[in-house]
């Protein structure tokens, strides 16, 4: 059964005056355009397609809220580091990410990165964004295109990079890898 009963999507917004009421207790997800953010977030919900909403055309730039069960939700930020991203977009990101920031409710970040790929000083603003008192847990998506020893490594390049600042895990949406232990994270962190 899953842990996400009733998840369900709850509102879009472009503006900090369209977040949904600061009670209760929220994460966010970030991570690269096509790092697999949508896979995680399906997988870990256990509900196909819950992503597929913020890809839906005029809201793959907005801050997209997902409630997860009662006072409990996922907040789905935009992708990044996407060329095609138009500059008048972009000019709303400080705006929403600085209130997202200072939200009571926000517990913390997941961050999406692509295994492959492995953290880069591209996702670095995230981890600068994300202080103390909230807390970063960093998936190292889609490794079952990794062998175990690429995997290894993989993990341990990015424990040194994060030198403390986040924990993290493999996780891949594809063979199912890492999906209790980011769920076990997640609902720790909205509990
Ligand atoms: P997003 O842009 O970060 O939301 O990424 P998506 O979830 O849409 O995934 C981007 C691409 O990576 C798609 O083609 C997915 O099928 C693929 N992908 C996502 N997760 C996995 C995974 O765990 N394993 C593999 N092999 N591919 C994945």
């Amino acid at each position: 059964m899953s842990r996400f009963d009733d998840v369900h999507f709850l509102t879009s917004a472009a503006a900090p005056t369209q977040f949904p009421a600061d009670v209760g207790a929220e994460v966010a997800f970030a991570g690269r355009s096509n790092a697999g953010k949508s896979s995680a977030i399906n997988a870990i919900t256990q509900r196909k397609g819950l992503a597929r909403i913020s890809k839906t055309p005029g809201r793959t730039r907005l801050v997209n809220f997902f409630e997860l069960m009662p006072m409990k939700r996922l907040v789905d930020l935009p992708g990044y580091g996407y060329a095609k991203v138009r500059a008048a977009e972009r000019e709303h990101w400080p705006e929403l990410t600085e209130a997202l920031q200072h939200r009571q409710s926000l517990r913390g970040l997941f961050v999406i990165v692509d295994a492959r790929r492995g953290i880069t000083a591209g996702d670095e603003g995230l981890f600068q964004w994300a202080q103390a008192p909230l807390k970063v847990h960093v998936l190292l998506s889609k490794c079952d295109k990794l062998t175990r020893n690429e995997a290894g490594t993989v993990m341990r390049t990015a424990s040194q990079r994060l030198h403390g600042r986040a924990s993290a895990q493999l996780f891949s949406a594809q063979d199912g890898t890492g999906v209790k232990e980011a769920q076990d994270v997640l609902t720790g962190w909205l509990s």
